[in-house]
């Protein structure tokens, strides 16, 4: 049985509460789906204009804003590296630009790992990770092969699919009735619900949609999303290894 930390969406935050809390849980490793960044501003804009938002902002401002995401991602990263467990991570949205910043920073962390288009073996499991995309991009089949060929070398019944986005077409990935602007759209990944339809891995760890905490299932998959670390939310995850099989899911917040 291997305990898995599941915990992501800081927003360059780590709510003190939430620290003291994890100290109590016991966990082998962490895997954190992103969002690690504090992009606020340019989320509102987005809400608010739609993609007119760059237009509105200027690109001096934008750029401004993602170089200090950068900077308030480092106190989400230090708290998750001071564990001392392992930490698989895929980067979110607000890490999309500035990648090879956020790269760099996640490599002055000892225990941090990045597993962006990656698979690690460890503990009889393998975790696969998927970075974020938008929905427009993914029409690229590009990204699908590149997932194929990773999750082709490993025993699907023990790998874990660990991405920022929902799959799409779920409870997880439909946007709020009472939220922003297209309400009841699914905005998930069409990439991620073909590999779990495709190899029917037991278990996807996503967030993205910061107003969901809860689990749902496509096919055989059991996909979890953590809730918001910046609200003090994460979820440990209890993973039977030999049977490919989750135990339990057990939310805090
Ligand atoms: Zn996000």
């Amino acid at each position: 049985m291997i305990k898995i930390l599941a915990i992501g969406d800081f927003n360059g935050k780590f709510p003190k509460r939430l620290g003291e809390r994890l100290k109590k849980e016991k966990f082998d490793i962490i895997l954190s789906h992103g969002d690690f960044a504090n992009i606020k501003q340019i989320s509102e804009a987005f809400m608010k204009y739609g993609d007119d938002y760059k237009k509105i902002l200027g690109r001096r401002k934008l750029d401004e804003i993602r170089v200090q995401g950068i900077k308030n991602s480092k106190l989400p990263l230090k708290k998750l590296n001071a564990f001392g467990r392992l930490v698989y991570i895929t980067i979110g949205n607000n890490e999309v630009v500035k990648n090879k910043e956020f790269k760099e920073l996640i490599k002055s962390f000892e225990n941090l790992n990045l597993v962006n288009f990656k698979k690690v073996d460890l503990r009889g499991i393998s975790i696969v990770g998927y970075p974020y995309y938008t929905l427009d991009k993914e029409n690229d089949q590009s990204f699908l092969k590149r997932l194929d060929r990773i999750i082709r070398k490993v025993n699907p019944k023990q790998t874990i699919f660990l991405s920022h986005n929902p799959p799409y077409n779920c409870q997880l990935d439909r946007i709020p009735d009472e939220n922003r602007q297209k309400p009841g759209e699914h905005i998930g990944s069409k990439v991620s619900e073909i590999i779990l339809k495709k190899y029917k891995l037991p278990l996807m760890v996503c967030g993205h949609l910061e107003e969901y905490q809860g689990k749902c299932k496509i096919g055989k998959t059991l996909i979890v999303n953590p809730g918001a670390a910046y609200e003090g939310k994460a979820a440990v995850i209890e993973f039977d290894e030999e049977k490919g099989k989750v135990r339990k899911v057990r939310f805090i917040r």
